[in-house]
Formats: structure tokens, sequence, C-alpha cells
């Protein structure tokens, strides 16, 4: 496996094997639910629509490039999410997977709470009104302004990550007077992506505080010694993509010895635990994710079951589903520009975005579908690469993929599944203006985050 395929969970490390595709999909036409959000349909004309509007008049109105964010089915994810957990476990949106103040609006609306990692996500996510003691903050290396406004504001907790944040984060609480909640973050030993994960006794990664060696039990130590601190529970969060329950099951069993291990030697029972995030969405037809009542169920049991064989009564449980919500609720727009032959080989189909408005597939090998939603065609299959506009040769949206043969300049295409770390990762490469979001529902559609414009380029660039 290539290294840096591994952060974010692709399905396949590698680039992806020669006759990967041994057939093109039966029917180039059809929009699979699998893979596009709710709300997703083609018209009489055969346009796609979402929220019941034509993808050709969302393309008139906002113009191409374009995020469309389907607002029925982020909802309903979120209630999938809240009702699986019930009253008994907390949600928390994994705000780096995309954040706006609408989607901040949402999650408080549905119920759900919210983690940042940066000033900026905490700023974006008071400035909407998120109740701060539903917020949590992470990160492995928090300023000292980040710490200060997360505690001043009162966020519900702060998420221990190195020794030296132990005492950072004690020190401003003491300053200001307060006692915040935290928990510690620790490193389990687990490393899990998609279909496979890796139990070690060590995990080599900058994030958290090692179970091995007694490294998290020295920290569980020194945070109980210190009065500004509250220390709520103990968090693991084991990767991204994932579809497989069994990494969580390890990660649950040492979390849980860890507690145990706190009971033994302090006489307390510290009363959460987070799970983290990174459940797997699918990308593709061939992926198959759990349902959220699934996850529930399967992490609940994990839960009860090695509390039970440790005598410790059973935690309040915490995730944090990024992708997993956010991922498959929107699609972006790009129009084509150029198609480009080359025999033998494959087609070449420029559209105008790319590594700009999708990182994914040039940093992880990621895999996307994409399909033609201007219209319907009846034309064969032609093996093409989506690629962008961008001076890279790297600039590839969609590596592999069957598209109609008569695709022309002027069409439509579609990347489903782009609602997780496609905008939030979206750069000025090339000084290309970011693409707006907007959001659908019901008829109506509606900017949540506007397009840049060139003003915006040049306000940065003081000359
Ligand atoms: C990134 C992250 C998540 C969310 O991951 P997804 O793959 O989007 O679900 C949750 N918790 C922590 C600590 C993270 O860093």
């Amino acid at each position: 496996m290539s290294r840096s395929a591994h952060p974010a969970g692709p399905r396949h490390a590698d680039v992806l094997p020669e006759g990967h595709y041994t057939a093109p999909p039966t029917d180039l036409n059809e929009l699979d639910p699998r893979v596009w959000s709710r709300t997703v349909a083609r018209d009489a004309d055969g346009a796609a629509t979402v929220g019941g509007i034509p993808v050709t008049r969302l393309a008139e109105e906002f113009g191409t490039p374009a995020y469309f964010l389907d607002e029925d089915d982020f909802r309903a994810r979120c209630r999938a999410w809240h009702d699986a957990f019930g009253g008994e476990a907390d949600v928390f949106y994994a705000g780096k997977a995309f954040l706006s103040r609408a989607v901040v609006r949402w999650l408080y609306e549905e119920g759900l709470n919210l983690d940042v990692c940066s000033g900026g996500e905490l700023a974006t996510a008071l400035a909407a009104g998120m109740p701060a003691e539903r917020i949590a903050l992470h990160g492995n290396n928090k300023s000292e302004a980040e710490i200060e406004r997360a505690v001043r504001e009162g966020v519900g907790r702060i998420v221990l990550d190195s020794f030296q944040e132990i005492v950072r984060v004690a020190h401003i609480a003491e300053k200001l007077g307060k006692r915040q909640r935290v928990q510690i973050r620790v490193t389990v030993g687990v490393e899990a992506h998609t279909h496979e994960f890796i139990a070690t006794a060590h995990e080599d990664q900058k994030f958290g505080i090692a179970l091995a060696d007694g490294q998290a039990a020295e920290a569980v130590r020194r945070v109980l010694k210190l009065d500004s601190l509250e220390l709520a529970g103990i968090h693991s969060h084991i990767g991204s993509q994932i579809f497989d329950m069994a990494g969580f099951e390890v990660s649950a069993r040492r979390v849980v010895g860890l507690l145990a291990e706190i009971r033994d030697e302090h006489g307390t029972e510290l009363p959460e635990i987070d799970l983290g995030g990174g459940l797997g969405i699918a990308y593709t037809s061939e992926d198959d994710p759990r349902e959220p009542h699934e996850i529930a169920k399967s992490l609940s049991d994990i839960v009860t079951r090695e509390c039970a064989a440790a005598g410790l009564a059973v935690p309040r449980i915490s995730v944090e589903p990024g992708r997993a919500i956010v991922g498959p609720t929107a699609f972006t727009l790009y129009e084509v520009g150029t198609v480009k032959e080359l025999s033998g080989l494959r087609t070449y189909v420029s559209v105008d975005g790319g590594m700009s408005d999708n990182i994914r597939t040039a940093l992880y090998d990621a895999e996307y579908t994409v399909a033609l939603v201007s219209r319907t065609s009846t034309a064969g299959p032609m093996l093409s690469r989506v690629v962008g506009k961008h001076c890279e040769s790297g600039d590839i949206v969609v590596r592999d993929a069957f598209l109609p043969a008569d695709l022309a300049t002027g069409d439509l295409l579609a990347v489903p599944a782009t609602g997780a770390y496609c905008r939030s990762m979206a750069s000025n490469y090339n000084h290309a203006l970011r693409p707006p979001v907007v959001a659908v529902k019901d008829g109506e559609a509606r900017v949540i985050m506007r397009r840049e414009t060139e003003e915006d380029l040049l306000r940065l660039d003081v000359g």
C-alpha cells in the first residue's frame, strides 16, 4: 500500500489494476441510489434532478463547477444517526468533512452535536448559534488562542492529545477561573481502512497518547491531579472509510480495559467513551456501507459486553461521523470542455474544475463514479478518464469511468458522493475560484456558500 493512500482510507491504496473494469455497466443512464443522494432522479427529458430541479436549470442559475447539496438527505441522515443512538449516546458531526453556518443550523435543529478541530471551525459553529456545550474541540496542536476561546465560550469538551496539552489546557482554564471538561485521546493500536484493520501495540502516527507502555494511564494520572480539568472520558478514533466493525471491537476492548485500570488505580469510573468516526460510505456501486442503526447496535453490543466482562457500568458512548452524514448528500456538477480520444488507450474528458474542488483522487487515489446528467444517451460505453483544468497531469477527478461515446462539449457531468472532504479541502490552485455550495430542497435552491470571485482572490493579495 502506498503511504499517501492511507489517511482517508481509499478503497484501493494503489492505482486500479489494468482491466479493473472488465465490463461497462449495463445501463449508462442509471443513477444508482446507493451512490446518489436521496432525491436524485431523472425527469421526462432525461435530465437528472435533485430536490425536483433539473441540473440543466441549476447549471444555468448557479454556473459550474458547483456542489449541490440535498438538504432532505442531509437532515434524514442526521435523524437516522440521532435516532439510531437514541438517548443513550451522543452523535457529534465531524465538522471538518464540510462546515458552513447553514449546516450548523441543520445539525442544531436535528439534535446533533459538533466536533471542531480549529479556531476557524469553532468560529463558524459559534457564529451559527451552536451552543458551546454541544461543541467538542479536537486537534493535535491546538494553539493557546484556540484553547482560550474554547474554554472561555464553555465548549462541552476538549479532547486532549498530548502531555503538553494537558498542562496547557489546565493552565488556561485555571487562569479563566473555569473547570474544563476533557477527554483524553488515546491511540489503541488499531489502524482501520475499509475492509481491513491492523491491530498492533503501537500506532505510528501523530494523534493521541499511546495506550501501550502505560502512556495513557500516566496521562490519566496527571489529568486527575489538576483541579481545573474534569476528566469525562477516553476518546479513540481509528481511521476513515471503514466498513468492518472488527476494528471498533478491538478499539472498544482496549479503551474499556483502560477504564478498568483507572477504576482499580483511582477508584473512579469515567462516565464517557468516544469511539470516533470513520464509518464508510458508497463512492461506487461496489461499496456496501452499514446503516446507522446497525452500527449503533453493533457498537453498543461491543461496549456492553466488554464492560460486563470488566465489571464496569456501561459508560455513555459518543460517535463522530463526518463523511457518513454529509458525504452522500452532495454531487459536483461540471461542464465538459474537451473530449480527447487517445486511440487504443482511453478518452480524456476535461471538465471545468478538478483537483481544486476534489483533491481526494490525487491525494488518496480515491475512487469516484461519474454520469452524464444533462441528458440520457443511447450511445455505447467509452472508457474515460475525467480530468480537470489544472496544470498537473495528476489532476484527475475520476480515474476510470465509462461514459456514453457521444459525449460532447457542453454536456453536464456529475460526480456523486462529494459532500465530504471536497469543498472543505478545496484550494485556489492556479487561482481557481472555489465553487459554491448550493442547498436544494423541495424545488428550491439556495446558495449556502457562494462562489469565490476574482475580487476575493485579489483582496488577499495586498500588492
Ligand atoms: C476526521 C475525524 C472524524 C470523522 O471522520 P469521518 O471519516 O468523516 O467519519 C471523527 N473524529 C475525529 C477525531 C476525526 O479526526
